[in-house]
């Protein structure tokens, strides 16, 4: 039986849509799913020798570079840098989509929150592009992004989804802040932030206000052979897909439908729907471009109130608490963050 558990690689698809694909899928589907199941539990020991490490350098303003992983994988991932900050557009799309990812999200962060880079000191932003062959996931491993192509068939290439490469580097936002531990609330919590401020940063490239956004993650990542639309919903949890590889989104959309298992660390991007959909309501109750304010309620609980141990409650008490410091107590910016998390059965 395939345990999970051991696997937390923060890639965007997560353990239990492997574990289906390794049950229904095709011989080709089934072997990349494990080798995807097993690569995780390497990158973490990876990650976690790494975080002990000075990070990419710091040079204290935007700076992006993308290598090429060429198909050849590695741990950390081999390739030769071919673009930096500045260079005209390349003739490979993968490599201009890992570019304006990272430069969307940096400036996400900076122009609105006035946060420095993933670590707040100007740290470079390094991605690596065509990882191994067909490969079928994205991960930040610490200190860098690894992008690989997609096999096609289920996946298509993963660079396309600027929400994607928002939620993979908000991982290290969070690795830098409250440092969510990786397991049960916690980790659903830092599930749901990588969310949030991925679909901030579409929803700010995409100039669009919170009640024209389409609130999934991943939308266009799956091909057209798969029965869904995206890998979650914030909006409508539980609704992003129904395949017969895949499986039916999983994720609960409130508390009495929260799923206690052991499998995907706790259920870490299966429970996130909770909290997602809190931020979802919070931010069209509040109406106006979701990331000016109901994003700066949620990054100043990441960045100063949460904790590696923090509850969904204590998520739910900190952005109250932030939007009553912000907007003023009985506030509607504040009431809306309060019924929000009622809304979804925390408080
Ligand atoms: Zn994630």
């Amino acid at each position: 039986m395939l345990n999970a558990t051991n696997s937390p690689i923060r890639g965007i698809i997560p353990p239990h849509m492997l574990e289906e694909i390794a049950k229904r899928g095709t011989t080709r589907q089934k072997d990349w799913a494990l080798h995807n199941l097993t690569f995780a539990g390497f990158v973490r020991g990876q990650r976690q020798a790494m975080a002990a490490l000075p990070t990419a350098a710091a040079v204290g303003h935007k700076y992006r570079t993308v290598n090429d992983n060429k198909h050849e994988g590695g741990n950390p991932p081999t390739g030769a840098l071919v673009f930096k900050e500045g260079d005209p557009a390349s003739a490979d799309p993968a490599v201009n989509e890992a570019y304006d990812g990272a430069g969307a999200t940096y400036d996400l962060y900076y122009d609105v929150y006035q946060r420095n880079s993933i670590d707040n000191r100007g740290m470079s932003i390094v991605s690596f592009v065509h990882y191994e062959s067909n490969f079928n996931n994205a991960f930040w491993d610490g200190s860098e992004m690894v992008y690989g192509d997609g096999d096609g068939d289920i996946f298509d290439r993963f660079t396309k989804c600027i929400d994607v490469i928002g939620h993979e580097l908000t991982h290290g936002v969070t690795q830098h802040e409250a440092n969510l531990a990786y397991s049960g609330q916690p980790g659903a919590l830092n599930e749901s932030m990588s969310d949030v401020f991925g679909s901030l940063v579409k929803q700010r490239v995409l100039n669009q206000t919170a009640d024209k956004a389409d609130w999934l993650i991943g939308a266009g990542l799956l091909t057209s052979k798969i029965q869904g639309q995206a890998l979650r919903s914030m909006k409508a949890p539980g609704t992003a897909y129904d395949d017969p590889v895949l499986g039916k989104d999983p994720q609960p959309a409130d508390m009495q439908h929260y799923v206690k298992t052991s499998s995907d660390n706790g259920g870490v991007h299966i429970n996130s729907g909770i909290p997602n959909r809190a931020f979802y309501l919070a931010a069209t109750a509040i109406g106006g471009n979701a990331w000016e304010k109901a994003g700066k309620i949620w990054y100043v609980a990441l960045r100063d109130r949460l904790r590696s141990n923090s509850t969904f409650k204590r998520a739910a008490t900190a952005t109250i608490s932030v939007a009553k410091e912000l907007f003023g107590d009985g506030s509607n910016e504040m009431k809306a963050v309060q019924d929000a998390w009622k809304g979804v059965g925390v408080i």
